[in-house]
C-alpha cells in the first residue's frame, strides 16, 4: 500500500539520514528501484514528473502499475508515489488518480501567488492524508543556458511557505538539474543553515542529486536535507549499461534481442545507482 511520505521524512529528518526519491519511467525503472528499497529495508519515494506522466499513459496507469508492482513483489518498505515539479492542475490530477504524495512547484509565481496555490494544497492533502512538497526559489536547470550556480531562495519566504502546513520544503540552494557544470559553485550551506534555522523540523528537499559530491550531500543532510531527488544518474547509468550490451554485439547473438535480456542489463545498473545512493543518504534499515 502507497503511503505519504510524512512519517518517512518526519524520521529520517529527527534521525539525520535523507530518503530517496528515484523518478520512474517505466516499468524497468520501478522494479528496480521498488526490489532495491525492500533489499535494503530503506523507505522509498518514487518521483514521477508531468511529463513521464504523459509518456507513461497517465497518472491512473502508474497508479495501477506501482500498486499492482507493490502487492505482487511483496514489498513491505513504505513507499510513497510523488509527483515531481507538478503544477497546480497536475498536482490535482494526481491527488485524483491515487497518488500519496504531490510537489506544486510554485516557484515561478511571485511569493504572494505560490503562498495562496499551495495553501489551498495543503487543505486537499490534509483531509486526505497526504503529502505536499512546495517550492521556494528555483532551482537551476540546464535547459537554462550555462549556469555558474543555480538560484539561492529568501529563507523568510521559505518561512512563509514552511508555515503554511507543507509536508516538505525544497529551496533552491545553488543546486541544479541534471549534469552539473565544470564551473559549478558547489551548495551553498550559508542559505541552507539560514533556512532550517527559520523553518526548524520542517524536512528540506535537495533537487538535482546528480552529481553533488558526497560529502557536500553528508554536509547537507546534516544541515537538515531528509529527501533527495535522483533523476539523471539512473538514466546516464541505464543508457551506458545498454550501450556497452549493444557495442558488444549481445543484441545479434542467439536471443539477445529479447527485449527482457536487452533491456536487463540497464535495469541491473539503476539498481546498483539506487544502492549506492541509498547508502550514501544513511536510509538502509529505516524501513
Ligand atoms: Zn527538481
Amino acid at each position: 500500500m502507497l503511503v505519504s511520505a510524512k512519517d518517512m521524512l518526519q524520521k529520517a529528518k529527527a534521525g539525520k539520514y535523507a530518503v530517496g526519491q528515484f523518478n520512474i519511467n517505466n516499468l524497468e525503472w520501478t522494479k528496480a528501484i521498488l526490489l532495491t528499497a525492500q533489499e535494503l529495508n530503506s523507505p522509498v519515494i518514487l518521483g514521477v514528473s508531468e511529463g513521464a506522466g504523459k509518456y507513461m499513459c497517465g497518472y491512473k496507469t502508474i497508479v495501477g502499475m506501482v500498486n499492482g508492482m507493490i502487492d505482487e513483489l511483496g514489498i513491505t518498505v513504505p513507499v510513497a508515489l510523488h509527483l515531481d515539479h507538478g503544477s497546480y492542475e497536475g498536482a490535482k490530477k494526481c491527488i485524483e488518480a491515487g497518488f500519496s504524495s504531490v510537489m506544486f512547484d510554485g516557484s515561478h509565481y511571485p511569493i504572494e501567488e505560490n503562498i495562496a496555490k499551495t495553501k489551498e494544497l495543503v487543505a486537499t492533502c490534509d483531509e486526505l492524508g497526504l503529502s505536499l512538497e512546495a517550492e521556494v526559489g528555483s532551482i537551476g536547470g540546464e535547459e537554462d543556458g550555462v549556469v555558474g550556480a543555480g538560484e539561492c531562495a529568501d529563507p523568510n519566504e521559505c518561512k512563509m511557505i514552511a508555515d503554511l502546513g507543507i509536508t516538505m520544503l525544497a529551496a533552491g540552494i545553488g543546486n541544479i538539474h541534471g549534469k552539473y557544470p565544470e564551473n559549478w559553485a558547489g551548495l551553498s550551506f550559508d542559505t541552507l543553515d539560514a533556512i532550517q534555522q527559520l523553518t526548524g523540523d520542517m524536512p528540506l528537499v535537495l533537487h538535482g542529486g546528480t552529481g553533488i559530491p558526497a560529502d557536500m550531500i553528508q554536509k547537507a543532510i546534516s544541515l537538515g536535507v531528509s529527501k533527495i531527488n535522483v533523476n539523471t544518474e539512473c538514466q546516464l547509468a541505464f543508457a551506458a549499461a545498454t550501450r556497452e550490451y549493444v557495442e558488444a554485439g549481445k543484441d545479434l547473438s542467439g536471443k539477445g534481442f529479447d527485449p527482457r535480456k536487452l533491456l536487463a542489463p540497464g535495469f541491473e545498473a539503476i539498481k546498483a545507482t539506487v544502492k549506492e545512493k541509498m547508502e550514501l543518504f544513511g536510509s538502509v534499515n529505516k524501513a
